[in-house]
């Protein structure tokens, strides 16, 4: 057996069942495991803490799989793991058949580094830890099985791999598919899903609560609203503010292929494309630009990318946040309303209320907070795993 002995007194977060060993935490590895195998961790005392991954190349050495000594890491555990994460989304977020959902969410769901997405009959997959991909034809088998699902496409090529020690890994896994554009419906709207080149598993399902909910406060002033929707990808807040009768809406994004899937999903849902003008530009200049031009909007989301990866690039991510939150509230009208997101690991959501704040007061306008924003449910936070919280938003209104 693969032992890895820890540090004195280096067992605290274990016991609090935060699954991740860090290099520096570990005294003694008896055997000689290799990349994604199975080990057994232990306190500097001889207690049993876990089950878990070994990893030789990252920071994060041991991913933790169970923390009960009589469970065996097999493919009947991975069976039992996922059918447990796919029943609380059958039964606490029932999600149609052509609907789109996350079915595992990594470490909150008690499967490091595993992603799966379900976008109607098909399945994506994203392991970017050694021991999701040393499971990876067992995690398959099983996910299919569970599912019925006609396809699985593996999109295990995010920038975590190279810390990781792992190559990208993409294309179909099991099942087929006549094309690796593939469309679901989310609230009411038909969505292209591109596998092949989409962004992450090819559609941000976090956000689909919150694109409902910005459609409901358009449908509430529906003729009256102007809406921006800054880093709009794929349109996910754009087309909801169409469907819901908006006046007109300006899409900001950089990628030029992300305005093409805009201009695709208006013409899928037969959407009004004159009352939407799409701009390929940075949004930190357009934002200025409008400004200088003097435009004014009623409902403006800023949904930017990760700017802070870890707590380390707080600083200057914190900026960025400032700068767009500052800029979008003088886009405001009075009584406009912005949801503005951070999915920055490293800003956590009582520093992002805070650069916010400072935004707004800079900004000389008075806001309120209407409603704290999170990721879609199907996107949990195990509470002994704070890093599962990275989404979060606020909806502010300005008097
Ligand atoms: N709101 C989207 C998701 C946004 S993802 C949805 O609901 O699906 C972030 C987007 O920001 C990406 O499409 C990326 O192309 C774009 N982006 C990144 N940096 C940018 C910048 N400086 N200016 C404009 N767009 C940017």
């Amino acid at each position: 057996m693969q032992k890895i002995i820890l540090k004195r007194d280096r067992e605290r977060s274990l016991l609090r069942r935060h699954p991740w060993v860090f290099s520096g935490a570990i005294d003694k590895v008896q055997g000689a495991p290799q990349l994604g195998d199975s080990v057994s961790v232990y306190a500097n005392d001889g207690r049993f803490l876990g089950h878990g991954a070994w990893n030789p190349v990252s920071n994060i050495r041991v991913r933790i799989w169970a923390w009960r000594e009589d469970v065996v890491v097999d493919a009947a555990f991975f069976a039992a793991r996922l059918a447990a994460a796919i029943a609380i989304r059958e039964r606490l977020l029932p999600t149609a058949p052509d609907g789109g959902v996350r079915l595992v969410h990594g470490e909150s769901d008690g499967l490091p580094g595993l992603v799966v997405d379900r976008f109607g009959e098909v399945l994506v997959m994203q392991a970017t830890s050694a021991g999701a991909r040393r499971w990876r034809e067992v995690i398959a088998d099983a996910l299919m099985s569970l599912t019925g699902a006609r396809a699985l496409y593996e999109r295990s090529d995010s920038d975590v791999l190279e810390v990781e020690g792992l190559d990208a890994a993409s294309g179909l896994l099991r099942g087929t598919l006549a094309d690796t554009r593939i469309t679901c419906i989310e609230n009411g709207l038909a969505v292209e899903v591109d596998l092949a080149h989409g962004h992450k598993t090819g559609h941000y399902l976090d956000q689909r609560e919150n694109r409902a909910l910005v459609g409901a406060l358009v449908g509430a002033l529906a003729a009256d609203a102007e809406v921006l929707d800054a880093f709009c990808y794929s349109g996910g807040f754009a087309l909801q503010a169409l469907k819901a009768g908006a006046r007109h809406v300006t899409a900001i994004d950089s990628s030029a292929a992300a305005l093409a899937q805009v201009q695709r999903h208006l013409a899928l849902n037969a959407l009004p494309a004159e009352r939407c003008t799409l701009l390929e530009d940075d949004v930190f200049k357009q934002l200025r630009k409008l400004r200088d031009q003097n435009r004014h909007f009623d409902v403006i989301v800023l949904d930017p990318p990760k700017f802070a990866p870890t707590a380390a690039t707080a600083e200057r991510a914190a900026r960025g946040y400032k700068d767009i939150n500052l800029l979008a509230l003088k886009l405001l009208r009075p009584g406009g309303v912005l949801a503005t997101f951070s999915c920055s690991g490293g800003v956590s959501a009582d520093l992002f209320r805070k650069i916010v704040a400072g935004a707004a007061q800079d900004a000389g306008v008075d806001a309120q907070l209407l409603r704290q924003l999170h990721a879609t449910p199907d996107h949990p936070i195990a509470l002994a795993f704070p890093e599962g919280e990275y989404l979060k938003g606020l909806l502010l209104r300005v008097s």
